[in-house]
Parts: C-alpha cells; structure tokens; sequence
C-alpha cells in the first residue's frame, strides 16, 4: 500500500515556516508473521523539534534532510499478524510523521482508553505531565505555603505544573501571553494568579505584585525576559526547574540579558537544568501519581487539537505564536 510522510525538506532560519517541510509518498511491504499495521490517530508536536530542525549537537540528534520528523503518536492496529495484538488496539510509539506503519510491535506499547482519552497518553499521562510531575516535585520540592510561578502557564507543562503546585498547598501564579489564557487559569485550573506578559508593561512589579511573599519555586519553561523578571523576585533558598527556554527556540544569535548569578549566588538560588530522560526509571512512579490525581478530580487538563495529518507542520509553528492551551495534538 502507499501512504504519505511529511519531511523536513530544508533548515530553518528563525521561526520555521512550512516550506521548510515537504509531503511524500511512501510504499508499504505486506505486513508478515509478527508484524501489526498501525494507523496513525493522534500525533505530538513539541517545542523541543525545533531544536531538533537544526544541525547542531544537543541531547537528541538533528532531524536529518529528506528523512521524516519523528515524536510520539498515539496509533490503531488495523491488522495483526501477532499473537500480542488484535485489530483494533489502541498502542504509543515514537514513529516519523507518516500516516501508516509496519511495526513488529516491540516499538509500541497498548494503552488503557477506558482510564483516559487516547491523546491524553502524548501528554498529562505522557511525556509533558511527566515533565510537570519530576521537575516540580523532584528539582522544584515546593512546600505548602511557598509561591510557585510557572512560565508558559496555559501549556502542556505548565497547566499541570501549576496543579500540582497547588495540591502541594501552595500559592501559585501564572504567566501566559493572553488574556484569555489567563483567565482560564484562574477560573478552570485553580491558579491563585495569572499575568499576561503581552499586555505587562512592567513585569517586575507584576510579578511582586502576584507574589507578595516572594517567588520560593520557579518553574522555567520560556526563558528571557520573563525569566529576568521572576528572578529578580526570587526568594534565599528558592529553587529554579529550567525546563524550556522556548523564548529562544528561534533566536538566530545568544541574546545578551541581565547579569543575575551574583543574585543567585547570595540568596542560594538552586537553578538546575533537566531533560525528562533522567527520570526515565522513575516514569512509574510519575505515571501513577498523574492517575491517581486525575482520578481523584484534582488534577485537569485540557487539549488544542489541529485537525489532518497535513497539519502537522502548522501546529507545531503555532506552538511558537501561542496557538494552543494545554498539549497541542494533532488528530489524524
Ligand atoms: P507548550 O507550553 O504547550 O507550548 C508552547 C507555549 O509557549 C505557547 O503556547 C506559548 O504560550 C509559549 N511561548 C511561545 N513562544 C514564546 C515566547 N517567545 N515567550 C514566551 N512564551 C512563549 O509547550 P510544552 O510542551 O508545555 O513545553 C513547555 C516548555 O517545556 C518548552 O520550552 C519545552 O521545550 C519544554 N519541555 C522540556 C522538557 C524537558 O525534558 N526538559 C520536556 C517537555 C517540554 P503563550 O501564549 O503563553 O505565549
């Protein structure tokens, strides 16, 4: 059979556009012994492909020119010809942007659609509320009663950062780029407070304003300016998750900010800098607690779904123009 992939056809300069991705054709063999055909369902986009667009060293290897985008799908078995799978299975994988695949079925792992949506496996029960759960309780360790700001508030991370600050007891405020995303994280997601550093001419006295004790936790998924501005709040003994500089995903050049280590330094600020891969023998313990949670009603999520495969590339730029709330997915 023939079934289509989407290449990265060329590096981007700055903010990726869509020329810098190509659809193809793909044949497919017949699937043999052992073998399941899965169907795309739902596919992640995530900041971090766009780290990956570019040659350069960092933790995971460059996409390659003309090869496929890879990240997690949520996939259906279409046909089985092993004894571990029947038609219908609903499995997560790390696959390339394609529409169908051959799997062995050593690559994927079935998932329980009666204990949450599908999609919701790319994200609050995935990668993204793994993410939210060990940064914050393991590098952040909020304790009741401490302030916790959390950057890109309304997405995946942040959502569930704030959460599960909050179930921690402790006073927790958000920053997001609308006025509508702010207000939902408030009104639906428990947040004490929320800023919108789009329309906050002076983010500093925002940010004291929010936090009249101080920041004792934050968690960094944007980096720059709003950083800064955090930073210059933060409390002795604080502790600072840097989980995504997404502000400079983008940036063709290292832009120079203010000089806050001496600050750091006098108030012993811990700033530790994590990939979820550390975690990976504790993903465990971060999944059932996520359950647990979700069961127990004190945890929430919420998703913004792209609808077609040819989407793909559109909802990961808009992952850089602040296009979704909660986890971006893209629905096959
Ligand atoms: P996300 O927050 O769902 O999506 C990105 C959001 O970032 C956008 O909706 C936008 O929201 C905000 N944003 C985009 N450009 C911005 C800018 N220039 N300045 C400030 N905010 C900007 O993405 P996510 O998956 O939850 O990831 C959040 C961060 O965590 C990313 O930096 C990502 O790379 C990182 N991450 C790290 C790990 C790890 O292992 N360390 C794992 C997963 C994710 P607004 O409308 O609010 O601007």
């Amino acid at each position: 059979m023939t079934t289509e992939q989407i290449v990265l056809a060329s590096r981007p300069t700055g903010l990726p556009v869509s020329n810098n991705f190509r659809m193809e054709q793909v044949e497919l063999p017949e699937i043999k012994a052992g073998e399941i055909l899965l169907k795309g369902m739902y596919y992640s986009v995530d900041p971090y492909m766009r780290g990956r667009m570019n040659d350069a060293k960092s933790y995971a290897p460059p996409f390659e020119i003309d090869a496929p985008i890879t990240g997690s799908v949520v996939l259906q078995v279409v046909e089985s010809k092993s004894e571990h799978y029947k038609a219908g299975d609903v499995v997560v994988g790390s696959f390339p942007w394609q529409k169908d695949f051959i799997s062995n079925g050593k690559d994927v792992r079935k998932i329980d659609t009666n204990l949450a949506p599908a999609s919701y496996y790319l994200s609050i029960l995935g990668m993204t509320g793994l993410t939210a759960y060990f940064g914050l309780m393991h590098i952040g360790k909020p304790k009741a009663g401490e302030t916790v700001v959390v950057s890109g508030a309304a997405g995946a991370v942040g959502i569930v950062v704030g959460q599960i600050a909050k179930i921690q007891g402790c006073h927790v405020v958000g920053i997001a780029g609308s006025d509508e995303k702010t207000k939902l994280l408030t009104s639906a997601f428990s947040f004490d407070d929320a800023i919108n550093y789009n329309t906050t001419t002076d983010m500093n006295k925002a940010i004291a304003a929010a936090c009249p004790k101080g920041v004792d936790v934050y968690f960094d998924n944007v980096g720059g300016e709003i950083s800064d501005a955090v930073i210059k709040n933060i409390n002795f003994h604080a502790r600072i998750p840097l989980c995504g500089q997404i502000s400079l995903y983008n940036s063709t050049e290292i832009p120079m900010g203010p000089r806050l280590q001496p600050m750091l330094l006098t108030r012993s600020v811990l700033m530790q800098g994590f990939i979820i891969g550390n975690f990976q023998a504790r993903f465990p313990e971060g999944i059932q607690m996520l359950a647990q949670w979700i069961e127990e009603g004190k945890l929430k999520f919420t998703e913004t779904i792209e609808h077609g495969f040819e989407n793909l590339p559109k909802a990961l730029l808009g992952l850089f123009k602040g296009k979704n709330t909660g986890k971006m997915i893209v629905e096959a």
